[in-house]
């Protein structure tokens, strides 16, 4: 039979449009191509710096997002009880005035009885600065409950992180170790760069309970127990000590090694570095005496004990390093058990990377300047890159764990040098970063900054004259005091309660709350649908935005339909997540790419009111969240967003992506400002976004050469930033071993300063505020029966979905359309389990039932599935028999938002960090049955939601 011809160069629309994808958060460039004003296909951007023409296959099924039968189409108003899921269906004059009216008497009463919060958008440089013009500090996005801990351990000890703040050097690194790393964080970037090294032949390590995704390509996979990374690395670096493998050159250059703590248990400045009288650090010179620990011309001494000027007794940070982790309790002997790991191994791995460190170095013939003027003729680098994610972040010692992880490559000298992790712009920052969390209102009714900040020291906490917290979801308290990305998780139940205080509204946008974005489903559908004694409900009002039906959608009394991400503008901003790599500033934009002659402005500025970029096609009324998000703001007399005539100051988002200023000459983006010619700082250009879209949706410029390595410590890397608005002022920036702000924590719960705890946090505070990082068991498994709950539990992400977006998308749901109890051969057999054989899982929470399937790839004590593929009945407008709800699950059912034996949420002490992967469970076999358990009605059957189908009134235990 003959082939058939195809022709291959084939145009497939009449029109391409370049823009960028939002079928994850990688933000890859994308050529969407279009017929008859429809989409026909879509490749990746060639040019694009993020992913260079490489495209998923999440990013190419953003056709069937886009016309996805589950988008939301019209405003819509409930009318039955809450969570049954009728709604009627009104106009956007109707949903705006009502939303307005909620909005401005809520402030008007108290700003912070509004709770906004935010899921997985990319828009926080806006949604952020909009909740500090309306004045309530109740505002977070999806942080808290994602990645937190990495975020916050990064910038607490090199002033940039992993992921979207910095990557390995993939052109140099010759060891690559993956920690906890999902496939989905971070995407293309990342198979590129794998791509890379694989073709070098560097070695890759991946540390994961499960090894799937990137592990599945890496050359060892080391199946560790999950929430003890942390007493792997600290092996690790035992050692590295005991064997005298670290860079002490590296140490004294760059970080804290050599400053000098005081020692004086009880004083109210014991663990403080000692300074002089300008507050200026201070070392041990080789000459006998103090010096300047930032100085040059000084020799320091790294260990020993020495009597500073004042009769103070003071040792380097190193000292104190060395100590706590040639300590034998982290020796791999002592904690191969613990890890699951041979304590073989971990001398192994200690002994690779030492070599790969410190026999192969890489020179890179460059003269690069230090910030104290000194000339360096080469750029010579430790050839050992790590990258982490969500598997070592989600843990209630997650901070600790990541903090770990940074001094490991710290003491092989292995931060920003060639073939190491790398910084992208605009980082470093300064440790801590400089803006603190907004605390009090101006004479405006603006918070005095934005509600999310850096934490400095205790005097910065929102809490109360008597300590408790002031946040809705006790974020910057004494339980959580580096919450620096808010607890969303913890706001359903904490608005339900009214702890701290009850609100009038809740504000959600793409936060799936009600679902998989919620610990303790169940409860939570029963806190979004109480009622006080007299009748109403506890949580007053509901607002919600998002693009389709999602469970949340149920519980809303207002919903306000987005565009999909091919319909509206957005800005990839430098000033949230940057899409930069190491050696270039990066931004890029979106923007409509469907037929302009149905998509426009409406509400024109003769009407009084800001515009709203608006979507009517196909029977849709839809508009942009974020234009939807400026109308309410001038409707509500929010000061920024109005002239001074009164009238609205941006007509839409596209118009507050050009003029909004959050500095003078800075704004969301960084490409041709001013007369076009100017890039990070100038003044607003009216075609800033005609010049984004002809070049095809983004801007970059490279770092200086000189500039591209040590940008810590770098002079032209540091001026070049701070020309490009990025840092205010040129300094260098010392990495912290030690951490000094935590130690005034600990000072505080000691009963030094003004600003203490109270009683009941001061042991906690003092316990997990240690200025060098530690250890300690995941509280969920300190606070069970691990006898009763032998088994860890833990989700992985698909590659082929992103959240719980990508299980509406026809293309995606082909791939799979339900998920499976993974566990091990040996596991299954202990159990009598075979495939498909249905099984409890039983955790202190409630209870599951589910299907389960053998996978060798999974640590024996650990069982895991795929993340957000069930669904509920009715949601995201599948059928009701889907596989989704019918056979797939959700692992939340089992997953306590409180810790089993105390008031504290199930979260990371220092940060809030949801401790999603500290689940401990149990098996056993279970009849064969039809569907998983628990099931809920269907959320559009008119039933009343919390009623689950076939175990009562509630399957939480007693
Ligand atoms: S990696 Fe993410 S952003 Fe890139 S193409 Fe795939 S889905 Fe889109």
């Amino acid at each position: 039979m003959r082939e058939p011809e195809l022709k291959l160069q084939q145009p497939v629309g009449d029109e391409v449009k370049q823009t960028t994808c939002y079928m994850c958060a990688c933000r890859c460039g994308i050529n969407v191509h279009l017929s008859q004003g429809r989409i026909r296909y879509i490749e990746g951007n060639p040019a694009h710096p993020v992913n260079r023409g490489v495209l998923c296959a999440k990013g190419s099924a953003g056709i069937m997002q886009h016309y996805s039968p589950a988008r939301l189409d019209k405003p819509l108003l409930r009318v039955g009880e809450r969570g049954e899921g009728k709604f009627r269906e009104i106009e956007w004059d109707e949903a705006l005035a009502l939303a307005a009216k909620w909005l401005g008497d809520t402030r008007e009463r108290d700003p912070n009885r509004l709770a906004f919060f935010t899921g997985r958008d990319q828009s926080q440089a806006l949604t952020g600065w909009w909740a500090q013009q309306y004045g309530t500090i109740n505002y977070a996005a999806h942080g808290g409950f994602c990645s937190v801990n990495m975020a916050a351990g990064g910038l607490y000890t090199l002033g940039g992180s992993f992921w979207e703040f910095g990557e390995p050097d993939w052109e140099h690194a010759k060891y690559l170790m993956l920690w906890g790393v999902a496939e989905d964080h971070d995407s293309n970037p990342i198979k590129l760069g794998l791509g890379q090294l694989k073709g070098r032949g560097a070695k890759v390590v991946a540390v994961n309970p499960v090894r799937s995704g990137y592990g599945a390509i890496a050359d060892e996979w080391i199946g560790i127990r999950p929430g003890t990374d942390g007493l792997f690395a600290f092996a690790l670096i035992h050692e590295l000590l005991a064997a005298d493998k670290v860079d002490l050159d590296y140490l004294v250059r760059f970080t804290n090694a050599h400053w000098l703590v005081r020692q004086n248990p009880g004083g109210a400045d014991d663990g403080l570095f000692a300074r002089d009288a300008d507050g200026r650090a201070l070392c041990w010179d080789r000459a006998g005496a103090v010096g300047l620990a930032e100085g040059t011309g000084v020799s320091p001494v790294i260990v020993g004990e020495f009597v500073l000027p004042d009769g103070g007794r003071a040792v380097p940070v190193f000292q104190l390093l060395a100590q706590r982790y040639l300590d034998p309790q982290y020796a791999p002997d002592a904690v191969a058990d613990r890890c699951g790991v041979p304590a073989d191994t971990i001398r192994r791995i200690a002994r690779e990377l030492a070599a790969a460190a410190f026999d192969q170095p890489v020179v890179i013939d460059q003269p690069w300047t230090d910030t104290h003027g000194r000339v360096h003729e080469k750029m010579v680098g430790r050839p050992v890159a790590f990258h982490a994610m969500r598997g070592i972040s989600a843990h209630s010692n997650g901070f600790h764990t990541c903090r770990a992880l940074h001094l490991l490559q710290l003491l092989l000298g292995a931060v920003d040098t060639p073939g190491s992790f790398r910084y992208q712009p605009p980082f470093p920052r300064p440790i801590p970063p400089a803006n603190r969390p907004g605390k009090t209102r101006l004479a405006n009714g603006a918070l005095d900054a934005p509600p999310l900040g850096f934490i400095h020291g205790p005097e910065d906490l929102l809490v109360d004259a008597a300590g408790e917290p002031r946040r809705l979801d006790h974020a910057y308290s004494w339980r959580y005091p580096l919450a620096v990305h808010g607890m969303l998780h913890t706001v359903i139940r904490n608005a339900w309660a009214g702890d701290p205080q009850t609100v009038d509204v809740l504000f959600l946008f793409m936060a799936n709350m009600s679902w998989n974005s919620a610990m303790n489903t169940g409860e939570t559908m029963r806190w979004l649908t109480d009622k006080g004694e007299d009748g109403e409900y506890r949580i007053p009002k509901i607002i919600y935005s998002d693009a389709y039906s999602s469970e949340m959608v149920a519980y809303a009394d207002l919903v306000l339909p987005d565009t999909t991400y091919l319909e509206r503008f957005d800005a990839i901003s430098l000033l949230d997540r940057p899409i930069s790599d190491a050696d270039r500033a990066a931004d890029a934009i979106r923007h409509p790419v469907l037929d302009a002659a149905v998509q426009g402005r409406t509400h024109a500025a003769g009407a009084g009111r800001a515009g709203a970029a608006a979507v009517q096609r196909e029977g849709r009324d839809v508009r942009g969240f974020q234009s939807v998000l400026l109308d309410l703001g001038a409707r509500i007399g929010l000061p920024a967003l109005l002239k001074e005539d009164g009238t609205p100051r941006y007509a839409d988002y596209a118009d507050y992506i050009v003029n909004h200023e959050r500095a003078p000459g800075v704004g969301l983006l960084a490409g041709w400002r001013g007369d076009g010619t100017q890039h990070g700082k100038g003044s607003p250009n009216p075609q800033q976004l005609d010049r984004y879209r002809e070049n095809g949706g983004f801007w970059h410029m490279d770092v200086p050469a000189a500039g591209r390595y040590f940008k810590m410590a770098n002079r032209d890397y540091l001026q070049w930033s701070q020309g490009m608005g990025f840092i205010a002022r040129a300094e260098p920036v010392v990495l912290e071993l030690y951490s000094e702000t935590l130690q005034k924590f600990r000072l505080a719960a000691q009963g030094h300063g003004p600003v203490q705890p109270p009683a009941a946090e001061r042991e906690r505070v003092a316990r997990y505020f240690d200025p060098l990082p530690i250890w300690y068991e995941p509280f969920e498994g300190a606070q069970v029966e691990t006898h009763r709950y032998p088994l860890s539990a833990v989700t992985q992400r698909p590659p082929f979905m992103y959240h719980a977006w990508g299980s509406q998308n026809a293309w995606l749901r082909q791939i799979t359309a339900r998920n499976f109890l993974y566990l091990h051969p040996d596991t299954a057999a202990r159990h009598g389990l075979a495939d498909d054989d249905w099984v409890h899982v039983d955790s202190h929470q409630g209870r599951i039932t589910v299907q389960c399937r053998l996978a060798g790839n999974v640590q024996p004590d650990t069982v895991w599935t795929w993340n957000a593929i069930g669904k509920r009945r009715g949601a995201w407008k599948l059928h009701k028999d889907a596989p989704e709800s019918r056979k797939g699950f959700l692992l939340n059912h089992l997953i306590s938002d409180i810790l089993p034996r105390e008031g504290y949420a199930n979260a990371d002490p220092v940060t809030g960090q949801a401790a999603w992967f500290d689940l401990r469970v149990a098996i056993t076999r279970a009849e064969a049955g039809e569907d998983s358990l628990p099931q809920f009605a269907a959320v559009d059957a008119g039933t009343p939601p919390t009623t689950p189908l076939r175990y009562g009134a509630s399957f939480r235990k007693s």
